[in-house]
């Protein structure tokens, strides 16, 4: 079994599922009482949060390279960044580091190709949703064709990530505003929905969406341990 690394602690609320989901697939996989081999580098998301709203990616890629270095240092055979959004900078670490880099984006296309899937809709911070960086990798590098809700839906959208469920505050009204824009993408033609921010399973699941929804933290820890397994 190879050591998965993980940088973590953006939000720790996603890494925590992360280390469970990798976990329980191993057991699953091997049988209990196996479990993963992992190194996790988890960062002060206080610090990330600051960092990104100021746009300082020089900086933040500074502090990602290091946290690649750390993980190599201590073992790791592979890198996996718990989040959506720090994928901005997933250029400088491949660059930085020799080891294996499984990117989230790819991991999520190939899952939604499997199913047959064409158009989807991608739901995550305004830096995911309205920057290239994630929807070109998925319409250029896989060919899918990728809408994203209207601006005052991204900012409700942001904010309940950053408000709320990096926080680990899980609210009602705001899971209804979730439904509410999944149902305006599927009436659009979405055939499913990317949940392309690593906390938003905590507070939407498959019951609250009529099309097939996209878990980018579980696809993301299955690849993971595809990889650590392999
Ligand atoms: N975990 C989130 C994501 O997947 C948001 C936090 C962050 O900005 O890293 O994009």
């Amino acid at each position: 079994m190879k050591t998965i690394g993980l940088i973590g602690g953006m939000s720790w609320e996603s890494s925590a599922q992360y280390y469970a989901l990798i976990n329980r697939a191993v057991r699953d996989r091997l049988g209990a009482p196996h479990s993963a081999k992992i190194v996790m580098h988890s960062l002060n998301f206080g610090e990330i949060a600051r960092l990104q709203h100021d746009g300082d990616w020089d900086a933040l890629a500074d502090i990602l390279i290091d946290s690649a270095e750390s993980l190599e240092a201590a073992g790791a055979e592979c890198i996996v960044l718990c989040t959506n959004t720090m994928h901005k900078l997933a250029d400088e670490i491949e660059e930085a580091s020799a080891l294996p880099f499984i990117h989230i984006a790819d991991v999520a296309a190939d899952a939604i190709t499997q199913q047959g899937m064409t158009k989807v809709a991608l739901l995550g911070t305004v830096f995911t949703m309205e920057e290239g960086f994630y929807r070109e990798r998925l319409t250029e590098y896989h060919g899918l064709d990728v809408i994203i809700p209207e601006e005052g839906d991204r900012a409700e959208i942001h904010r309940v990530i950053y408000e709320e469920l990096v926080a680990g505050q899980i609210i009602e009204g705001s899971r209804d505003a979730y439904r509410e824009i999944i149902e305006r993408l599927a009436e659009q033609g979405a055939q499913g929905i990317i949940l392309g921010c690593t906390e938003i399973a905590l507070l939407i699941s498959q019951n609250d969406s009529q099309v097939p929804l996209f878990d980018t933290t579980e696809i993301h820890a299955a690849a993971a341990v595809d990889f650590a397994l392999s």
